[in-house]
Protein backbone atom coordinates (compact mmCIF):
# COMPACT_ATOMS: atom_id res chain seq x y z
CA UNK A 1 0.00 0.00 0.00
CA UNK A 2 1.36 3.53 -0.63
CA UNK A 3 -0.32 6.71 0.86
CA UNK A 4 0.50 10.19 0.84
CA UNK A 5 0.24 13.12 3.35
CA UNK A 6 2.20 16.24 3.88
CA UNK A 7 3.76 15.39 6.92
CA UNK A 8 5.01 12.07 8.20
CA UNK A 9 5.66 11.99 12.01
CA UNK A 10 7.34 9.14 13.55
CA UNK A 11 6.78 8.35 16.93
CA UNK A 12 3.79 8.47 19.04
CA UNK A 13 5.39 9.70 22.26
CA UNK A 14 5.27 12.64 23.69
CA UNK A 15 7.57 14.09 21.39
CA UNK A 16 5.40 12.86 18.29
CA UNK A 17 2.06 13.51 19.50
CA UNK A 18 3.13 17.20 20.42
CA UNK A 19 4.19 17.86 16.74
CA UNK A 20 1.69 15.94 14.60
CA UNK A 21 -1.35 18.07 16.89
CA UNK A 22 0.16 21.06 15.79
CA UNK A 23 1.02 20.41 12.06
CA UNK A 24 -3.10 19.27 12.15
CA UNK A 25 -3.61 22.69 13.67
CA UNK A 26 -1.96 24.34 10.63
CA UNK A 27 -4.55 22.32 8.55
CA UNK A 28 -2.13 19.58 7.22
CA UNK A 29 -2.40 16.73 5.59
CA UNK A 30 -0.30 14.41 8.97
CA UNK A 31 0.34 10.85 8.71
CA UNK A 32 1.45 9.52 12.43
CA UNK A 33 3.40 5.65 11.72
CA UNK A 34 4.53 4.29 15.18
CA UNK A 35 5.55 0.92 16.73
CA UNK A 36 3.06 1.40 18.72
CA UNK A 37 -0.54 1.56 19.46
CA UNK A 38 -2.14 5.20 19.77
CA UNK A 39 -3.20 4.84 23.34
CA UNK A 40 -0.26 2.84 24.18
CA UNK A 41 0.63 3.51 28.33
CA UNK A 42 3.98 5.66 28.21
CA UNK A 43 6.38 4.20 30.18
CA UNK A 44 7.68 6.75 32.21
CA UNK A 45 6.14 9.91 34.78
CA UNK A 46 6.24 13.40 33.52
CA UNK A 47 7.33 15.89 36.13
CA UNK A 48 6.52 19.62 35.28
CA UNK A 49 6.49 23.35 36.92
CA UNK A 50 3.17 24.56 37.92
CA UNK A 51 3.60 27.73 36.22
CA UNK A 52 4.59 26.43 33.07
CA UNK A 53 1.42 24.57 32.57
CA UNK A 54 -0.22 27.72 34.23
CA UNK A 55 1.23 29.77 31.18
CA UNK A 56 0.11 26.95 28.71
CA UNK A 57 -3.13 26.84 30.63
CA UNK A 58 -2.82 23.24 31.18
CA UNK A 59 -3.40 23.08 34.43
CA UNK A 60 -6.33 20.58 33.94
CA UNK A 61 -3.24 18.23 32.81
CA UNK A 62 -1.89 17.84 35.94
CA UNK A 63 -2.97 14.62 38.14
CA UNK A 64 -1.39 16.31 41.41
CA UNK A 65 0.09 19.51 42.21
CA UNK A 66 2.33 20.27 45.20
CA UNK A 67 2.92 23.89 46.62
CA UNK A 68 4.98 22.53 49.23
CA UNK A 69 7.91 22.32 47.15
CA UNK A 70 11.70 21.98 48.38
CA UNK A 71 14.96 20.51 48.31
CA UNK A 72 18.23 19.87 50.87
CA UNK A 73 21.13 20.90 50.11
CA UNK A 74 22.57 20.30 53.88
CA UNK A 75 25.20 17.43 54.72
CA UNK A 76 22.07 16.38 56.90
CA UNK A 77 22.05 15.24 60.78
CA UNK A 78 20.17 13.10 62.58
CA UNK A 79 18.63 16.16 64.89
CA UNK A 80 15.79 17.90 63.05
CA UNK A 81 16.61 21.37 64.18
CA UNK A 82 20.02 21.32 62.95
CA UNK A 83 20.79 23.95 60.79
CA UNK A 84 22.29 21.06 58.59
CA UNK A 85 18.94 20.17 57.81
CA UNK A 86 17.36 23.15 57.00
CA UNK A 87 15.52 23.01 53.77
CA UNK A 88 15.67 25.59 50.75
CA UNK A 89 12.00 26.26 50.08
CA UNK A 90 11.41 26.86 46.41
CA UNK A 91 8.01 28.64 46.30
CA UNK A 92 6.80 27.35 43.63
CA UNK A 93 4.22 24.55 42.58
CA UNK A 94 5.41 21.46 41.16
CA UNK A 95 3.45 18.91 39.59
CA UNK A 96 2.92 15.60 37.84
CA UNK A 97 1.08 14.76 34.75
CA UNK A 98 -2.18 12.53 34.05
CA UNK A 99 0.12 11.03 31.37
CA UNK A 100 -3.24 9.58 30.12
CA UNK A 101 -5.22 13.39 29.83
CA UNK A 102 -2.20 14.55 28.15
CA UNK A 103 -2.00 11.86 25.65
CA UNK A 104 -5.98 12.27 25.04
CA UNK A 105 -5.36 16.00 24.53
CA UNK A 106 -3.13 15.54 21.58
CA UNK A 107 -4.57 12.50 20.11
CA UNK A 108 -7.93 14.92 20.29
CA UNK A 109 -6.18 17.30 18.16
CA UNK A 110 -5.15 14.63 15.90
CA UNK A 111 -8.12 13.02 15.58
CA UNK A 112 -10.70 15.90 14.81
CA UNK A 113 -8.22 16.67 11.80
CA UNK A 114 -8.36 12.98 10.33
CA UNK A 115 -4.40 11.75 11.24
CA UNK A 116 -3.69 9.17 9.05
CA UNK A 117 -2.77 6.31 11.46
CA UNK A 118 0.01 3.64 10.56
CA UNK A 119 1.08 0.80 13.04
CA UNK A 120 4.63 -0.03 12.20
CA UNK A 121 8.08 -0.23 12.55
CA UNK A 122 9.62 2.33 9.76
CA UNK A 123 12.52 0.71 8.38
CA UNK A 124 14.06 2.77 5.07
CA UNK A 125 14.04 5.88 3.98
CA UNK A 126 14.27 7.51 1.01
CA UNK A 127 14.49 11.20 0.00
CA UNK A 128 14.25 12.94 -3.65
CA UNK A 129 13.79 16.64 -4.52
CA UNK A 130 10.00 16.12 -4.64
CA UNK A 131 9.47 13.76 -1.85
CA UNK A 132 10.13 11.41 0.98
CA UNK A 133 9.17 7.75 1.03
CA UNK A 134 9.35 5.67 4.07
CA UNK A 135 8.60 2.03 4.09
CA UNK A 136 7.75 -0.27 7.13
CA UNK A 137 8.76 -4.08 8.04
CA UNK A 138 6.09 -4.88 7.03
CA UNK A 139 5.80 -3.42 3.49
CA UNK A 140 4.07 -0.40 3.96
CA UNK A 141 5.07 2.69 1.57
CA UNK A 142 4.58 5.72 2.79
CA UNK A 143 5.32 8.95 0.73
CA UNK A 144 5.55 13.04 1.94
CA UNK A 145 6.75 16.10 1.88
CA UNK A 146 8.35 16.08 5.06
CA UNK A 147 9.38 13.32 7.17
CA UNK A 148 9.92 14.34 11.24
CA UNK A 149 11.41 11.61 12.95
CA UNK A 150 10.66 11.43 16.61
CA UNK A 151 11.42 7.60 17.33
CA UNK A 152 13.18 8.78 21.27
CA UNK A 153 16.69 8.73 22.08
CA UNK A 154 17.53 6.24 19.24
CA UNK A 155 16.34 7.80 16.37
CA UNK A 156 15.33 5.85 13.45
CA UNK A 157 16.99 7.96 11.21
CA UNK A 158 18.03 10.78 12.38
CA UNK A 159 21.90 11.50 11.94
CA UNK A 160 23.06 12.71 15.59
CA UNK A 161 27.00 13.70 15.44
CA UNK A 162 29.17 11.78 17.64
CA UNK A 163 30.08 14.24 20.10
CA UNK A 164 31.77 11.51 23.20
CA UNK A 165 30.42 9.82 25.89
CA UNK A 166 26.49 10.62 26.60
CA UNK A 167 25.82 11.55 30.33
CA UNK A 168 23.03 9.64 31.53
CA UNK A 169 20.83 9.95 34.53
CA UNK A 170 20.06 6.78 36.30
CA UNK A 171 16.97 6.49 38.97
CA UNK A 172 15.64 3.25 41.12
CA UNK A 173 12.18 4.42 42.17
CA UNK A 174 9.31 2.95 44.84
CA UNK A 175 5.43 3.59 45.33
CA UNK A 176 5.40 2.59 48.71
CA UNK A 177 3.87 2.68 52.13
CA UNK A 178 6.50 2.61 55.33
CA UNK A 179 5.96 2.49 59.36
CA UNK A 180 6.43 6.34 59.15
CA UNK A 181 6.00 9.16 56.77
CA UNK A 182 9.39 9.12 54.91
CA UNK A 183 8.96 13.10 54.06
CA UNK A 184 6.29 15.65 55.19
CA UNK A 185 2.66 15.23 54.58
CA UNK A 186 1.81 16.71 51.45
CA UNK A 187 5.60 17.50 50.41
CA UNK A 188 7.64 17.40 47.30
CA UNK A 189 11.18 17.27 47.59
CA UNK A 190 13.13 17.90 43.82
CA UNK A 191 16.26 17.04 45.51
CA UNK A 192 17.71 15.48 49.17
CA UNK A 193 21.27 15.74 49.01
CA UNK A 194 21.59 15.04 52.50
CA UNK A 195 24.55 12.65 53.21
CA UNK A 196 24.94 11.83 56.52
CA UNK A 197 24.06 8.10 55.64
CA UNK A 198 27.19 7.78 53.79
CA UNK A 199 30.62 6.65 54.96
CA UNK A 200 33.14 9.01 54.58
CA UNK A 201 34.81 6.40 51.13
CA UNK A 202 31.12 6.68 49.82
CA UNK A 203 31.10 10.18 50.07
CA UNK A 204 33.68 10.65 47.83
CA UNK A 205 31.99 7.94 45.51
CA UNK A 206 29.47 10.27 42.29
CA UNK A 207 26.69 11.82 44.57
CA UNK A 208 23.38 11.01 44.65
CA UNK A 209 19.97 12.58 45.51
CA UNK A 210 16.28 11.53 46.66
CA UNK A 211 13.41 12.80 44.51
CA UNK A 212 10.45 12.14 46.40
CA UNK A 213 6.65 13.18 46.74
CA UNK A 214 3.62 12.56 49.05
CA UNK A 215 0.91 10.46 46.52
CA UNK A 216 -1.77 10.56 49.07
CA UNK A 217 -3.56 7.77 50.81
CA UNK A 218 -0.58 7.05 52.70
CA UNK A 219 1.27 6.03 49.59
CA UNK A 220 5.24 7.91 48.66
CA UNK A 221 6.86 8.31 45.95
CA UNK A 222 11.09 7.97 46.79
CA UNK A 223 13.56 8.26 44.26
CA UNK A 224 17.16 7.76 44.12
CA UNK A 225 18.48 9.46 41.63
CA UNK A 226 22.24 10.09 39.99
CA UNK A 227 21.99 13.12 38.16
CA UNK A 228 24.02 12.74 35.08
CA UNK A 229 27.18 10.47 34.81
CA UNK A 230 29.08 8.52 32.20
CA UNK A 231 29.48 5.73 33.02
CA UNK A 232 26.06 5.87 34.94
CA UNK A 233 25.52 4.32 38.15
CA UNK A 234 24.00 0.77 38.34
CA UNK A 235 20.55 0.47 39.79
CA UNK A 236 22.17 -1.94 42.53
CA UNK A 237 24.33 1.20 43.70
CA UNK A 238 21.32 3.33 43.71
CA UNK A 239 18.89 0.53 44.98
CA UNK A 240 20.95 0.20 48.80
CA UNK A 241 21.41 3.86 48.89
CA UNK A 242 18.16 4.66 49.07
CA UNK A 243 18.10 1.50 51.79
CA UNK A 244 20.46 3.26 53.25
CA UNK A 245 18.76 6.67 53.69
CA UNK A 246 15.70 5.46 55.22
CA UNK A 247 17.41 3.18 57.49
CA UNK A 248 19.56 6.00 58.56
CA UNK A 249 16.04 8.18 59.47
CA UNK A 250 14.77 4.90 61.41
CA UNK A 251 12.08 4.62 58.44
CA UNK A 252 11.21 1.16 56.84
CA UNK A 253 9.01 0.30 53.57
CA UNK A 254 5.92 -2.02 54.44
CA UNK A 255 4.43 -2.36 51.47
CA UNK A 256 5.43 -1.54 47.49
CA UNK A 257 3.10 -0.69 45.26
CA UNK A 258 5.13 -0.42 42.31
CA UNK A 259 9.02 -0.47 41.78
CA UNK A 260 11.01 1.46 39.07
CA UNK A 261 13.21 -1.13 38.05
CA UNK A 262 15.83 1.41 36.93
CA UNK A 263 15.09 4.12 34.20
CA UNK A 264 17.57 5.54 32.12
CA UNK A 265 17.75 8.86 30.79
CA UNK A 266 20.21 10.28 28.62
CA UNK A 267 20.91 14.18 29.23
CA UNK A 268 23.57 15.85 27.00
CA UNK A 269 22.46 14.06 23.53
CA UNK A 270 23.97 16.53 20.61
CA UNK A 271 21.69 19.03 18.16
CA UNK A 272 21.16 16.84 14.91
CA UNK A 273 23.08 17.63 11.95
CA UNK A 274 20.47 20.54 10.70
CA UNK A 275 21.57 20.11 6.82
CA UNK A 276 19.76 16.85 6.69
CA UNK A 277 16.22 16.14 4.18
CA UNK A 278 14.44 15.02 7.40
CA UNK A 279 13.19 16.95 10.31
CA UNK A 280 13.50 15.74 13.65
CA UNK A 281 11.04 15.87 17.19
CA UNK A 282 11.36 15.28 20.61
CA UNK A 283 13.98 13.45 22.83
CA UNK A 284 15.63 12.23 19.43
CA UNK A 285 16.41 16.11 18.26
CA UNK A 286 18.21 16.86 21.34
CA UNK A 287 14.88 18.49 22.78
CA UNK A 288 15.62 17.45 26.72
CA UNK A 289 17.21 19.87 28.72
CA UNK A 290 20.65 18.73 29.59
CA UNK A 291 20.48 20.16 32.93
CA UNK A 292 17.04 18.89 34.82
CA UNK A 293 16.76 15.71 31.74
CA UNK A 294 12.83 17.35 31.02
CA UNK A 295 10.90 17.35 27.95
CA UNK A 296 7.43 17.72 27.99
CA UNK A 297 7.07 21.89 28.58
CA UNK A 298 9.68 21.91 25.70
CA UNK A 299 7.66 20.15 23.76
CA UNK A 300 4.51 22.16 24.68
CA UNK A 301 6.15 25.39 24.00
CA UNK A 302 8.16 24.62 20.56
CA UNK A 303 5.65 23.03 18.82
CA UNK A 304 3.65 25.71 17.34
CA UNK A 305 6.43 27.49 16.52
CA UNK A 306 8.34 24.51 14.22
CA UNK A 307 4.30 23.27 12.93
CA UNK A 308 4.30 27.39 12.00
CA UNK A 309 7.22 27.50 9.98
CA UNK A 310 6.90 24.11 8.13
CA UNK A 311 3.26 24.90 7.19
CA UNK A 312 4.09 28.38 5.97
CA UNK A 313 6.99 27.19 3.63
CA UNK A 314 4.97 24.22 2.25
CA UNK A 315 2.51 26.70 0.62
CA UNK A 316 5.13 27.05 -1.96
CA UNK A 317 4.92 23.70 -3.81
CA UNK A 318 8.48 24.00 -5.71
CA UNK A 319 9.66 23.39 -2.25
CA UNK A 320 12.07 20.57 -1.74
CA UNK A 321 11.72 17.82 1.37
CA UNK A 322 15.19 18.91 2.37
CA UNK A 323 14.44 23.10 2.14
CA UNK A 324 11.56 22.24 3.67
CA UNK A 325 13.03 20.46 6.39
CA UNK A 326 15.82 23.54 6.95
CA UNK A 327 13.24 26.01 7.36
CA UNK A 328 11.89 23.39 10.23
CA UNK A 329 15.46 23.35 11.87
CA UNK A 330 15.35 26.54 12.10
CA UNK A 331 12.28 27.03 13.47
CA UNK A 332 13.17 24.37 16.14
CA UNK A 333 17.05 24.90 16.84
CA UNK A 334 17.23 28.73 16.30
CA UNK A 335 21.04 30.00 16.91
CA UNK A 336 20.06 31.81 20.26
CA UNK A 337 18.94 28.45 21.27
CA UNK A 338 22.18 26.74 19.95
CA UNK A 339 24.24 29.03 21.88
CA UNK A 340 22.02 28.33 25.15
CA UNK A 341 22.40 24.67 24.70
CA UNK A 342 26.08 24.92 24.38
CA UNK A 343 26.25 26.87 27.49
CA UNK A 344 23.97 24.26 29.58
CA UNK A 345 25.77 21.20 28.13
CA UNK A 346 29.02 23.21 29.47
CA UNK A 347 27.48 23.29 33.00
CA UNK A 348 26.05 19.58 33.13
CA UNK A 349 30.16 18.39 32.50
CA UNK A 350 30.64 20.77 35.56
CA UNK A 351 28.59 19.11 37.81
CA UNK A 352 29.22 15.68 36.68
CA UNK A 353 32.99 16.14 37.88
CA UNK A 354 31.99 17.56 41.25
CA UNK A 355 31.91 16.00 44.72
CA UNK A 356 29.47 15.38 46.97
CA UNK A 357 30.19 18.83 48.88
CA UNK A 358 31.07 21.16 45.92
CA UNK A 359 27.92 19.71 44.69
CA UNK A 360 25.57 20.30 47.50
CA UNK A 361 27.44 23.83 47.79
CA UNK A 362 26.72 24.74 44.14
CA UNK A 363 22.84 24.11 43.99
CA UNK A 364 22.57 26.11 47.26
CA UNK A 365 23.92 28.99 45.49
CA UNK A 366 22.10 27.72 42.53
CA UNK A 367 18.72 28.22 44.23
CA UNK A 368 19.79 31.28 46.06
CA UNK A 369 19.19 33.43 42.80
CA UNK A 370 16.27 35.18 42.18
CA UNK A 371 13.28 32.56 41.74
CA UNK A 372 13.00 34.20 38.13
CA UNK A 373 16.63 33.15 37.10
CA UNK A 374 16.31 29.43 38.74
CA UNK A 375 13.14 28.86 37.03
CA UNK A 376 14.20 30.56 33.83
CA UNK A 377 16.92 28.34 33.71
CA UNK A 378 15.61 24.96 34.31
CA UNK A 379 12.85 25.48 32.05
CA UNK A 380 14.66 27.25 29.35
CA UNK A 381 12.47 30.00 28.76
CA UNK A 382 15.76 32.60 29.87
CA UNK A 383 16.67 34.71 26.84
CA UNK A 384 20.55 33.93 26.08
CA UNK A 385 21.64 37.51 27.93
CA UNK A 386 19.33 36.18 31.03
CA UNK A 387 21.02 33.15 31.10
CA UNK A 388 24.97 34.36 30.66
CA UNK A 389 23.57 36.93 33.69
CA UNK A 390 22.33 34.18 35.63
CA UNK A 391 25.23 31.90 35.51
CA UNK A 392 27.38 34.94 35.86
CA UNK A 393 25.71 35.66 39.38
CA UNK A 394 25.77 31.86 40.33
CA UNK A 395 29.38 31.89 39.34
CA UNK A 396 30.04 35.25 41.87
CA UNK A 397 27.65 34.28 44.55
CA UNK A 398 29.78 30.28 44.66
CA UNK A 399 31.96 29.08 47.33
CA UNK A 400 35.63 29.26 46.61
CA UNK A 401 35.67 25.91 45.62
CA UNK A 402 32.64 25.51 43.34
CA UNK A 403 34.18 28.63 41.83
CA UNK A 404 37.37 26.93 41.37
CA UNK A 405 35.39 23.93 39.70
CA UNK A 406 33.64 26.39 37.48
CA UNK A 407 36.97 28.13 35.92
CA UNK A 408 38.93 25.01 35.28
CA UNK A 409 38.46 23.97 31.93
CA UNK A 410 38.70 19.95 31.78
CA UNK A 411 37.53 17.10 28.79
CA UNK A 412 35.02 18.33 26.48
CA UNK A 413 34.35 21.90 28.29
CA UNK A 414 36.42 24.45 26.19
CA UNK A 415 34.91 22.93 22.84
CA UNK A 416 31.40 23.51 24.58
CA UNK A 417 32.55 27.01 25.36
CA UNK A 418 34.23 27.80 21.29
CA UNK A 419 30.31 26.27 20.39
CA UNK A 420 28.50 29.20 22.47
CA UNK A 421 30.56 31.91 20.83
CA UNK A 422 30.31 30.06 17.34
CA UNK A 423 27.24 27.53 16.86
CA UNK A 424 27.54 27.07 13.35
CA UNK A 425 25.19 28.20 10.49
C1 LIG B 1 13.28 7.86 33.24
C2 LIG B 1 12.83 9.10 32.56
C3 LIG B 1 12.13 10.07 33.28
C4 LIG B 1 11.70 11.25 32.64
N1 LIG B 1 11.01 12.17 33.35
C5 LIG B 1 10.60 13.31 32.75
C6 LIG B 1 9.83 14.28 33.47
O1 LIG B 1 9.57 14.15 34.66
N2 LIG B 1 9.44 15.41 32.80
C7 LIG B 1 9.73 15.60 31.49
O2 LIG B 1 9.34 16.62 30.92
N3 LIG B 1 10.44 14.69 30.81
C8 LIG B 1 10.87 13.56 31.40
N4 LIG B 1 11.59 12.64 30.68
C9 LIG B 1 12.07 12.99 29.33
C10 LIG B 1 11.07 12.78 28.20
O3 LIG B 1 9.89 13.46 28.48
C11 LIG B 1 10.76 11.32 27.86
O4 LIG B 1 11.93 10.61 27.62
C12 LIG B 1 9.82 11.20 26.63
O5 LIG B 1 9.26 9.91 26.64
C13 LIG B 1 10.52 11.40 25.29
O6 LIG B 1 9.52 11.48 24.31
P1 LIG B 1 9.72 11.13 22.76
O7 LIG B 1 8.38 11.15 22.16
O8 LIG B 1 10.76 12.01 22.20
O9 LIG B 1 10.32 9.65 22.73
P2 LIG B 1 9.65 8.29 23.23
O10 LIG B 1 8.75 8.53 24.37
O11 LIG B 1 10.78 7.34 23.41
O12 LIG B 1 8.74 7.80 22.02
C14 LIG B 1 9.28 7.22 20.85
C15 LIG B 1 8.16 6.71 19.97
O13 LIG B 1 8.71 6.27 18.73
C16 LIG B 1 8.23 4.97 18.41
N5 LIG B 1 9.26 4.32 17.58
C17 LIG B 1 10.54 4.03 17.91
N6 LIG B 1 11.19 3.52 16.85
C18 LIG B 1 10.32 3.51 15.81
C19 LIG B 1 10.40 3.12 14.44
N7 LIG B 1 11.53 2.66 13.89
N8 LIG B 1 9.29 3.24 13.68
C20 LIG B 1 8.13 3.74 14.19
N9 LIG B 1 8.00 4.12 15.48
C21 LIG B 1 9.08 4.00 16.28
C22 LIG B 1 7.95 4.32 19.75
O14 LIG B 1 7.02 3.27 19.62
C23 LIG B 1 7.37 5.52 20.53
O15 LIG B 1 6.02 5.69 20.21
C24 LIG B 1 12.00 11.44 31.28
C25 LIG B 1 12.71 10.46 30.58
C26 LIG B 1 13.10 9.29 31.20
C27 LIG B 1 13.86 8.25 30.42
Amino acid sequence: MSTNVDALVLGSGPGGLAIASALCKEKLRVGILSATEPREEWPYTYGIWGKEVDELGLEKLLKYRWDNTVSYFGEGSKEKSSKKNQATIHSQDYGLFDKQKLQEYWLKQCEESLVEWHIGTASGLDVNDSISTVTTNDGKIINSRLVIDATGYQPAFLKVPNEGDIAVQTCYGIVGKFNSPPIERNQFILMDYRCDHLNEEEKHAPPTFLYAMDMGNDYFFLEETSLGLFPPLTIKELKERLHRRLENKGISITHIEHEEHGLFLPMNIPIPDLNQPILGFGGAAGMVHPASGYLVGSLLRRAPNVAGAVANVMKDKTKTPKEIAQIGWQALWPKELRRKQALYQFGLEKLMRFKEEQLRSFFKSFFALSKDEWYGFLTNSLTLKELVRAMWSMFTISALNVKWGLFEMKGRELKLLLKFLNPGI
